[in-house]
């Protein structure tokens, strides 16, 4: 008797045992897999170009506003809808894009701010490549470059012992090559400086290994943006390497690895660096591969004793494994990219200026929007303060042009936290400098010209701080430090078929708000007599540098036009013509700044980041941009199903690439892939 009621009695708690571990335990976990798991139903796109702004067009109970319909904004738009959510992207300019869009100008056509990408991104098996993959329903594609992907080339006249003789163009430049990995670049660059030196080659390696350490570092990064706060201990160690690397300058890191024979773990266990002495090194092959391993300069527009080696290593290991460019107009990016908005119920509206985001008891409620056309009319503020403004109101605002824009001209300006910004107690970061750039149209089929197929990269001298510093002091007298060379008809395979007998030239370098501040309330095409001068005096630097890297195209070039940071005004709406977001210098991850910037995160609530600003500068820097402002729009458990559906679709690329993998080491692969 007593043995049978103690048995049931230990079933019966036995039993309720059981029934509270699976309600605390198995029921959730269970019901987290089946929420992280239930991806909405993929639906068909039509790509096609976004329409005006206009009251009508606007959808009903929108979900999130984007600003901005650049790589961020598009990114951050196409991951919310995909999701589930309406989605309105509004952007300024009549055509979507951003720094990715593409423009015609006599009969030619220019790309604005994609000359080149990482070649990751022409493979749909890396992390990037996926992503874009994943958004454009497999549409975007990209082709790698051959090898060299970019070539540099210093004029002759530098003071270097040049052992080789193997130089390009007509003033038989030293020209060095960066190939896809990073021993052939290593091998490439240190036998044609000298190949007998081995401390040389150690030391290159090692300044390799630096730059993937930071790489590391960063997508440690942007992890602790999406993951619980209480799982960072997972990744403090590459994030405290990143942020000690980012407080150091790329000429310091420099003399610490060439003249001292630092590694990367010798800078990290010590947190700090030997401060490099002003001037030229006193050593050839120092001073020469110091110059060369500039490379990946123009690519964050800092010179190198301001410039912090965080942004150095992740921009040189970007483009490690080589380069590639779109197959087809850049601007088919972002129309694949937000297309997929409207089969999800949103909206993609262009001719939309937000003028003010809507602050209603702390939190971001909407904007008011007009049309740039009807503003571009006004010929002052007080004309265009009696622009019409419409109100469109959204669970969550997403900001995708820059902070500069937001804390300067979107957010109502008596909010505590712009007032932050503009208290330099609170902020140290600023925006980087802009660019002038020169379209060309050449004539001539680029084959028949022998056009080069890669980048070329004019340095002015071995050491770019003198370079900078002169050009900075006298634009119009002297040469710019860095000028990129590139050819988007060699690049872009329907090229031919599009302009057959007509090829393309983009160079670009820096250039300075300052200069052109005098003529910026002057109308786009009427800023008169001494703008088209100065602009013609930096146009010639330009185009002599064109014919000094490739001479037979002198006498082809048919039309040039030089834009300048006004022009990155008028057609970005970039905030004082800056082109990359934040300055990159090592203030940029000083605790005081974390705030504001290489977060998707803002202090107000309802509104959010993408784009450069909300990660980090280029194409791509402003896509993972993008992904960590929809992330923040989700939360923690919609990042989590996100992840999931990006790292299926990634699991999924590997099973067609290797069919013997099984779901199971497919999708383990596509979480390595993702981590690394
Ligand atoms: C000259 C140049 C060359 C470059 N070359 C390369 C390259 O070769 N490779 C590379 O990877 N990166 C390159 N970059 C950098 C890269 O293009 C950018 O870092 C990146 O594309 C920025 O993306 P984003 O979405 O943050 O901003 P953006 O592309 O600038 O997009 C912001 C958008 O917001 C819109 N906007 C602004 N204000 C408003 C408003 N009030 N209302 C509505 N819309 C608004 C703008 O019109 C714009 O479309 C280059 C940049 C420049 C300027």
């Amino acid at each position: 008797m007593l043995s049978s009621w103690l048995f049931s009695n230990v079933l019966t708690s036995a039993f309720h045992s059981f029934a509270l571990i699976f309600v605390i335990t198995v029921a959730p976990a269970a019901l987290l897999i089946l929420y992280v798991t239930r991806w909405p139903k993929s639906r068909p796109v039509e790509a096609r170009r976004a329409i005006a702004f206009r009251p009508d067009a606007v959808p009903n109970e929108i979900d999130t506003i984007v600003i901005g319909s650049g790589s961020g904004g598009s990114t951050c738009a196409n991951l919310l809808a995909q999701s589930g959510q309406r989605v309105l992207i509004l952007e300024q300019h009549d055509k979507t894009g951003g720094c990715t869009h593409s423009f015609r100008d006599n009969n030619c056509e220019f790309d604005s701010g994609l000359h080149y990408t990482s070649k990751a991104m022409s493979q749909v098996t890396t992390r990037p490549g996926a992503i874009m993959d994943f958004m454009s329903r497999g549409c975007q594609k990209f082709t790698p470059l051959d090898d060299p992907y970019d070539e540099i080339l210093f004029p002759a006249h530098e003071d270097v012992v040049i052992h080789s003789s193997e130089f390009r163009g007509k003033h038989e430049m030293p020209s060095y090559h960066f190939n896809s990995g990073k021993y052939s670049s290593v091998e490439s660059i240190v036998n044609r400086i000298n190949k007998d030196n081995e401390q040389l080659r150690t030391n290159t390696l090692a300044w390799m290994d630096l730059c993937q350490d930071i790489h590391q570092g960063f997508v440690a990064l942007a992890i602790s943006r999406v993951i619980p706060k209480w799982l960072h201990f997972l990744i403090r160690s590459p994030i405290d390497r990143l942020m000690t690397y980012a407080s150091m300058t790329v000429r310091d890191v420099q003399y610490a690895v060439f003249n001292h024979g630092y590694t990367h773990k010798m800078l990290a266990k010590l947190g700090v660096c030997p401060k490099a002495p002003e001037g030229y090194d006193p050593d050839y092959d120092i001073r020469r591969v110091k110059g060369v391993l500039c490379h990946p300069i123009g690519d964050y527009a800092v010179q190198p004793r301001e410039a912090t080696m965080a942004a150095h290593g992740v921009t040189m290991t970007h483009y490690m494994d080589g380069a590639s460019y779109t197959v087809g107009p850049t601007q088919n990016i972002s129309m694949r990219n937000t297309s997929v908005v409207r089969s999800y119920g949103g909206e993609v509206l262009v001719d939309a200026t937000v003028r003010v985001i809507i602050v209603e008891n702390g939190r971001a409620v909407g904007v008011r929007v007009s049309n740039t056309s009807e503003l571009d009319r006004c010929t002052c503020e007080e004309e265009k303060s009696k622009v019409p403004q419409i109100s469109i109101r959204a669970k969550n605002i997403v900001c995708a042009t820059s902070i500069y824009n937001l804390y300067n001209k979107l957010l109502p300006q008596d909010l505590p936290i712009v007032k932050k910004f503009h208290d330099p107690s609170q902020r140290t970061v600023r925006q980087s400098n802009g660019h002038v750039f020169l379209f060309c149209k050449i004539q001539g089929d680029a084959t028949e010209l022998n056009l080069p197929t890669h980048n070329l990269w004019y340095f002015h001298r071995y050491d770019l701080d003198v370079a900078f510093d002169e050009y900075f002091a006298n634009p119009t007298e002297v040469r710019p430090p860095t000028v990129y060379v590139g050819f988007p008809c060699t690049k872009d395979a329907t090229w031919k078929k599009r302009f057959p007998g007509v090829s393309n030239c983009i160079l670009i370098s820096d250039g300075l708000y300052e200069w052109f501040d005098k003529w910026v309330d002057k109308p786009q095409g009427r800023r008169g007599e001494d703008y088209e001068v100065f602009k013609d005096k930096l146009s010639g630097h330009l185009l002599d540098i064109l014919y000094d890297c490739v001479p037979q195209v002198k006498g082809k070039v048919e039309y040039h036009e030089l834009g300048t940071p006004l022009s990155e005004i008028t057609f970005l709406a970039s905030f004082k013509g800056g082109s990359y977001g934040t300055q990159c210098t090592p203030t940029m991850f000083d605790p005081i700044n974390r705030k504001w910037t290489t977060t998707p995160h803002t202090a107000v609530p309802g509104l959010y980041l993408a784009g450069s600003d909300a990660f980090l500068p280029s194409v791509v820097g402003a896509m993972y941009g993008g992904c960590l402002g929809a992330c923040a729009v989700l939360g923690q458990l919609g990042s989590l199903r996100l992840g999931h559906a990006l790292l299926s679709h990634l699991a999924k690329r590997l099973q067609e690439e290797d069919p013997k993998l099984t779901w199971h080491q497919a999708y383990c692969g596509a979480i390595r892939k993702f981590m690394t």
